[in-house]
Protein backbone atom coordinates (compact mmCIF):
# COMPACT_ATOMS: atom_id res chain seq x y z
CA UNK A 1 0.00 0.00 0.00
CA UNK A 2 0.98 3.90 -0.27
CA UNK A 3 1.73 5.87 3.07
CA UNK A 4 3.14 9.57 3.61
CA UNK A 5 6.67 8.77 5.47
CA UNK A 6 8.53 11.33 7.22
CA UNK A 7 12.14 10.79 5.98
CA UNK A 8 14.08 13.88 7.75
CA UNK A 9 13.47 17.55 8.58
CA UNK A 10 11.20 19.03 5.02
CA UNK A 11 11.36 16.00 3.60
CA UNK A 12 8.36 13.50 3.00
CA UNK A 13 7.58 11.02 0.42
CA UNK A 14 5.14 9.07 -0.87
CA UNK A 15 6.24 5.41 -1.03
CA UNK A 16 5.23 1.61 -0.97
CA UNK A 17 5.18 0.06 2.43
CA UNK A 18 3.64 -2.76 4.14
CA UNK A 19 0.25 -3.43 5.01
CA UNK A 20 -0.78 -3.81 8.84
CA UNK A 21 -1.94 -7.09 10.31
CA UNK A 22 -3.92 -8.28 13.19
CA UNK A 23 -1.57 -8.44 16.01
CA UNK A 24 -4.35 -8.61 18.40
CA UNK A 25 -7.51 -10.37 18.75
CA UNK A 26 -8.78 -6.46 20.11
CA UNK A 27 -7.34 -5.03 16.66
CA UNK A 28 -9.25 -3.89 13.78
CA UNK A 29 -7.64 -3.13 10.10
CA UNK A 30 -9.73 -0.40 8.88
CA UNK A 31 -9.02 0.96 5.32
CA UNK A 32 -8.91 4.92 5.01
CA UNK A 33 -11.24 6.82 2.69
CA UNK A 34 -10.05 10.14 4.35
CA UNK A 35 -7.44 11.92 6.16
CA UNK A 36 -5.80 15.24 7.01
CA UNK A 37 -2.65 16.93 8.18
CA UNK A 38 -2.39 18.32 11.52
CA UNK A 39 -0.49 21.16 13.32
CA UNK A 40 1.29 18.12 14.67
CA UNK A 41 2.30 16.52 11.80
CA UNK A 42 3.63 19.90 10.81
CA UNK A 43 6.28 20.27 13.77
CA UNK A 44 7.20 16.86 12.78
CA UNK A 45 7.80 17.89 9.33
CA UNK A 46 9.94 20.99 10.22
CA UNK A 47 12.07 18.78 12.41
CA UNK A 48 10.56 19.84 15.98
CA UNK A 49 9.80 16.50 17.11
CA UNK A 50 12.15 13.82 18.12
CA UNK A 51 9.63 11.95 15.38
CA UNK A 52 12.53 9.08 13.67
CA UNK A 53 12.40 8.89 9.29
CA UNK A 54 10.29 6.46 8.18
CA UNK A 55 7.35 7.05 10.68
CA UNK A 56 3.77 7.65 8.54
CA UNK A 57 2.43 10.47 10.04
CA UNK A 58 -1.29 11.67 10.52
CA UNK A 59 -3.45 11.16 13.41
CA UNK A 60 -7.03 11.99 11.58
CA UNK A 61 -8.94 9.88 9.42
CA UNK A 62 -12.10 8.00 8.69
CA UNK A 63 -12.27 4.78 6.86
CA UNK A 64 -14.09 1.59 6.92
CA UNK A 65 -13.37 -1.82 8.42
CA UNK A 66 -11.85 -3.75 6.84
CA UNK A 67 -10.84 -6.80 9.15
CA UNK A 68 -11.43 -7.27 13.22
CA UNK A 69 -10.07 -9.50 15.54
CA UNK A 70 -11.80 -12.51 17.20
CA UNK A 71 -12.30 -10.43 20.85
CA UNK A 72 -14.05 -7.34 19.03
CA UNK A 73 -17.18 -7.14 19.91
CA UNK A 74 -19.22 -3.34 19.03
CA UNK A 75 -17.67 -3.18 14.96
CA UNK A 76 -17.72 -5.64 12.13
CA UNK A 77 -16.60 -5.75 8.46
CA UNK A 78 -17.69 -2.81 6.19
CA UNK A 79 -18.49 0.25 9.01
CA UNK A 80 -17.63 2.81 8.43
CA UNK A 81 -15.92 4.24 11.78
CA UNK A 82 -13.75 7.40 12.66
CA UNK A 83 -10.63 6.71 14.23
CA UNK A 84 -10.36 9.15 17.10
CA UNK A 85 -6.18 10.52 17.33
CA UNK A 86 -5.56 9.29 21.34
CA UNK A 87 -5.40 5.64 21.06
CA UNK A 88 -7.05 4.40 24.36
CA UNK A 89 -7.73 1.31 26.40
CA UNK A 90 -11.19 2.65 27.88
CA UNK A 91 -10.50 0.61 30.99
CA UNK A 92 -7.51 2.28 32.66
CA UNK A 93 -7.31 4.33 35.62
CA UNK A 94 -7.68 7.94 33.27
CA UNK A 95 -9.88 5.84 30.87
CA UNK A 96 -12.42 5.12 33.01
CA UNK A 97 -12.60 8.64 34.70
CA UNK A 98 -13.08 10.06 30.68
CA UNK A 99 -9.46 11.33 30.11
CA UNK A 100 -8.31 9.16 27.17
CA UNK A 101 -6.22 10.95 26.04
CA UNK A 102 -3.62 9.86 28.64
CA UNK A 103 -4.46 6.04 28.64
CA UNK A 104 -1.72 4.16 30.73
CA UNK A 105 -2.50 1.28 28.67
CA UNK A 106 -1.34 2.05 25.22
CA UNK A 107 2.12 3.66 25.89
CA UNK A 108 4.51 2.52 28.67
CA UNK A 109 6.93 5.17 28.53
CA UNK A 110 4.25 8.16 29.77
CA UNK A 111 0.18 8.80 29.34
CA UNK A 112 -1.39 9.05 26.38
CA UNK A 113 -0.87 7.54 23.13
CA UNK A 114 -1.82 9.25 19.07
CA UNK A 115 -1.33 7.13 15.80
CA UNK A 116 2.40 8.62 14.37
CA UNK A 117 3.23 10.92 16.90
CA UNK A 118 6.67 10.93 18.20
CA UNK A 119 6.81 10.52 22.07
CA UNK A 120 3.57 9.03 21.93
CA UNK A 121 4.22 5.36 21.21
CA UNK A 122 5.33 3.74 18.08
CA UNK A 123 1.89 3.45 16.31
CA UNK A 124 2.61 4.31 12.78
CA UNK A 125 0.21 7.20 11.29
CA UNK A 126 -3.16 7.53 9.30
CA UNK A 127 -1.72 9.36 5.91
CA UNK A 128 -1.57 5.65 4.22
CA UNK A 129 -4.12 3.42 3.31
CA UNK A 130 -4.61 0.94 6.04
CA UNK A 131 -3.72 1.21 10.18
CA UNK A 132 -4.31 -1.04 12.37
CA UNK A 133 -6.37 0.45 14.97
CA UNK A 134 -5.54 -1.65 18.94
CA UNK A 135 -8.76 -1.78 21.45
CA UNK A 136 -11.07 -1.41 18.35
CA UNK A 137 -14.14 -1.28 20.30
CA UNK A 138 -13.50 1.74 22.19
CA UNK A 139 -11.04 3.37 19.49
CA UNK A 140 -13.19 3.14 15.94
CA UNK A 141 -16.63 5.35 16.57
CA UNK A 142 -19.31 3.90 14.04
CA UNK A 143 -21.03 6.34 12.02
CA UNK A 144 -23.92 6.38 9.21
CA UNK A 145 -23.59 6.65 5.25
CA UNK A 146 -21.31 5.99 3.08
CA UNK A 147 -17.70 6.80 1.98
CA UNK A 148 -17.45 10.38 0.24
CA UNK A 149 -21.27 10.81 0.85
CA UNK A 150 -21.91 14.61 2.05
CA UNK A 151 -20.47 14.15 5.62
CA UNK A 152 -17.07 12.85 4.52
CA UNK A 153 -15.13 16.21 5.60
CA UNK A 154 -17.57 16.50 8.42
CA UNK A 155 -16.69 13.19 9.85
CA UNK A 156 -12.71 13.60 9.54
CA UNK A 157 -13.27 16.55 12.40
CA UNK A 158 -14.64 14.25 14.75
CA UNK A 159 -11.02 12.55 14.76
CA UNK A 160 -9.44 15.72 16.34
CA UNK A 161 -10.39 19.19 15.62
CA UNK A 162 -14.39 19.17 16.19
CA UNK A 163 -13.54 17.09 19.83
CA UNK A 164 -10.38 19.04 20.62
CA UNK A 165 -12.44 22.45 20.39
CA UNK A 166 -15.49 21.30 22.07
CA UNK A 167 -13.38 20.21 25.08
CA UNK A 168 -11.49 23.73 25.23
CA UNK A 169 -15.07 24.64 26.38
CA UNK A 170 -15.36 22.37 28.82
CA UNK A 171 -12.29 22.98 30.48
CA UNK A 172 -13.21 26.72 30.59
CA UNK A 173 -16.94 25.74 31.53
CA UNK A 174 -18.60 27.73 28.53
CA UNK A 175 -22.51 27.84 28.92
CA UNK A 176 -25.29 29.78 27.91
CA UNK A 177 -24.30 33.70 27.92
CA UNK A 178 -20.63 33.11 28.70
CA UNK A 179 -17.79 35.47 26.91
CA UNK A 180 -15.25 33.69 25.67
CA UNK A 181 -11.44 35.08 23.63
CA UNK A 182 -10.26 31.96 21.41
CA UNK A 183 -6.43 32.55 20.52
CA UNK A 184 -5.69 30.81 17.61
CA UNK A 185 -7.83 30.62 13.98
CA UNK A 186 -6.48 27.15 12.97
CA UNK A 187 -8.98 24.14 12.56
CA UNK A 188 -9.08 23.53 16.48
CA UNK A 189 -9.77 27.12 17.48
CA UNK A 190 -12.25 27.85 14.61
CA UNK A 191 -14.05 24.84 16.18
CA UNK A 192 -13.48 25.83 19.61
CA UNK A 193 -15.54 29.46 18.53
CA UNK A 194 -18.10 26.97 16.77
CA UNK A 195 -18.95 24.74 19.54
CA UNK A 196 -18.85 28.23 21.71
CA UNK A 197 -21.64 29.20 19.95
CA UNK A 198 -23.55 25.96 19.85
CA UNK A 199 -23.23 25.95 23.85
CA UNK A 200 -25.08 29.55 24.27
CA UNK A 201 -22.29 31.74 24.26
CA UNK A 202 -23.26 35.49 24.12
CA UNK A 203 -19.77 36.90 22.94
CA UNK A 204 -17.28 34.97 21.13
CA UNK A 205 -13.32 36.93 20.11
CA UNK A 206 -11.18 35.14 17.57
CA UNK A 207 -7.58 36.10 17.67
CA UNK A 208 -5.40 35.82 15.03
CA UNK A 209 -3.34 37.87 11.68
CA UNK A 210 -4.50 35.91 9.00
CA UNK A 211 -7.27 37.67 6.72
CA UNK A 212 -8.91 34.19 5.47
CA UNK A 213 -8.81 32.46 9.00
CA UNK A 214 -10.37 35.49 10.94
CA UNK A 215 -12.94 35.92 7.91
CA UNK A 216 -13.90 32.55 8.67
CA UNK A 217 -14.11 33.14 12.19
CA UNK A 218 -16.88 35.78 11.55
CA UNK A 219 -18.52 33.74 9.24
CA UNK A 220 -19.36 31.47 12.34
CA UNK A 221 -20.44 34.26 14.23
CA UNK A 222 -17.85 35.32 15.91
CA UNK A 223 -15.57 38.31 16.70
CA UNK A 224 -12.65 38.43 14.46
CA UNK A 225 -9.64 40.35 16.42
CA UNK A 226 -6.47 40.63 13.91
CA UNK A 227 -3.38 41.10 16.67
CA UNK A 228 -1.15 42.34 14.36
CA UNK A 229 -3.19 45.78 14.23
CA UNK A 230 -3.40 46.14 17.93
CA UNK A 231 -2.55 44.62 21.04
CA UNK A 232 -5.48 41.87 21.14
CA UNK A 233 -6.32 42.18 25.17
CA UNK A 234 -6.96 45.66 24.62
CA UNK A 235 -8.80 45.18 21.35
CA UNK A 236 -11.34 42.73 23.31
CA UNK A 237 -11.76 45.26 25.95
CA UNK A 238 -12.11 48.22 23.64
CA UNK A 239 -15.14 46.34 22.30
CA UNK A 240 -16.88 45.86 24.83
CA UNK A 241 -16.47 49.21 26.25
CA UNK A 242 -18.41 50.35 23.20
CA UNK A 243 -20.99 47.95 23.67
CA UNK A 244 -23.27 50.28 24.46
CA UNK A 245 -26.13 47.89 25.57
CA UNK A 246 -23.32 45.80 27.47
CA UNK A 247 -22.16 48.92 29.35
CA UNK A 248 -25.48 49.91 29.98
CA UNK A 249 -26.20 47.09 31.96
CA UNK A 250 -23.32 46.77 34.37
CA UNK A 251 -22.73 48.01 38.14
CA UNK A 252 -20.72 50.47 39.06
CA UNK A 253 -18.12 48.52 40.07
CA UNK A 254 -18.40 45.79 36.86
CA UNK A 255 -15.85 47.86 35.40
CA UNK A 256 -13.28 45.50 36.56
CA UNK A 257 -14.83 42.38 34.64
CA UNK A 258 -14.60 43.56 31.02
CA UNK A 259 -12.36 40.95 30.13
CA UNK A 260 -13.78 37.87 29.61
CA UNK A 261 -14.92 34.96 31.56
CA UNK A 262 -13.22 32.31 29.33
CA UNK A 263 -10.11 32.52 27.90
CA UNK A 264 -8.74 29.29 25.56
CA UNK A 265 -5.21 28.95 24.00
CA UNK A 266 -5.21 26.99 20.85
CA UNK A 267 -2.03 27.80 19.57
CA UNK A 268 0.43 26.55 21.79
CA UNK A 269 4.34 27.17 22.24
CA UNK A 270 4.61 28.13 18.14
CA UNK A 271 2.82 31.30 18.96
CA UNK A 272 3.62 34.62 16.67
CA UNK A 273 5.04 37.40 19.01
CA UNK A 274 2.15 39.86 18.79
CA UNK A 275 4.40 43.11 18.53
CA UNK A 276 6.18 41.52 15.66
CA UNK A 277 4.92 38.47 13.99
CA UNK A 278 8.17 37.84 12.35
CA UNK A 279 9.01 36.33 15.68
CA UNK A 280 8.26 33.79 17.89
CA UNK A 281 7.34 34.11 21.46
CA UNK A 282 6.49 30.94 23.14
CA UNK A 283 5.01 32.43 26.01
CA UNK A 284 2.83 35.09 23.90
CA UNK A 285 -0.37 33.02 24.36
CA UNK A 286 -0.17 32.21 28.16
CA UNK A 287 0.01 36.30 28.59
CA UNK A 288 -2.54 37.43 26.77
CA UNK A 289 -4.32 34.47 28.75
CA UNK A 290 -4.05 35.78 32.09
CA UNK A 291 -4.70 39.13 31.51
CA UNK A 292 -7.63 38.70 29.50
CA UNK A 293 -9.41 36.60 31.50
CA UNK A 294 -11.78 38.61 34.81
CA UNK A 295 -11.07 37.44 38.48
CA UNK A 296 -12.89 34.10 38.76
CA UNK A 297 -12.85 33.66 35.16
CA UNK A 298 -11.28 30.21 33.39
CA UNK A 299 -8.36 29.04 31.22
CA UNK A 300 -8.44 26.74 29.01
CA UNK A 301 -5.28 25.32 27.05
CA UNK A 302 -5.38 22.97 24.47
CA UNK A 303 -2.15 24.34 22.11
CA UNK A 304 0.73 22.14 22.12
CA UNK A 305 3.67 22.69 24.47
CA UNK A 306 6.47 21.19 24.81
CA UNK A 307 10.56 20.57 26.09
CA UNK A 308 12.38 21.84 23.00
CA UNK A 309 15.84 23.67 22.05
CA UNK A 310 15.97 27.12 23.01
CA UNK A 311 17.28 27.80 19.62
CA UNK A 312 14.34 27.15 17.72
CA UNK A 313 12.98 29.76 20.04
CA UNK A 314 14.61 32.22 18.44
CA UNK A 315 13.70 30.99 14.37
CA UNK A 316 12.36 33.43 12.24
CA UNK A 317 9.41 32.18 10.61
CA UNK A 318 10.35 32.41 6.86
CA UNK A 319 8.84 35.06 4.84
CA UNK A 320 5.81 33.61 2.41
ZN1 LIG B 1 -6.64 3.59 29.07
Amino acid sequence: MKAVVYKGPYKMEVEQVEEPEIQEETDAIVKITSTSISGSDLRAYRGKTSVKPETILGHEAVGIVDSIGTAVQSIKEDDRVSIPANIACGFCFNCVRGYPNACLTTIKERAGAVYGCADFGQYQGCQTEYIRVPFADFNCLKLPGVPNDQWEDDFLLLSDAFPTGFYANELVQVQAGSTVAIFGAGTVGLMAAYCAILKGASEVYVIDNIEERLNKAKEIGAVPIDFSKQDPVEQIRNWRKSNVALQAAQRQDDFRMNGVMSAIDAVGYEAKDDRNPLNQNPNQIIENLIRVVNPTGKIGIVGFYSIFPQEDVDVKIKKK
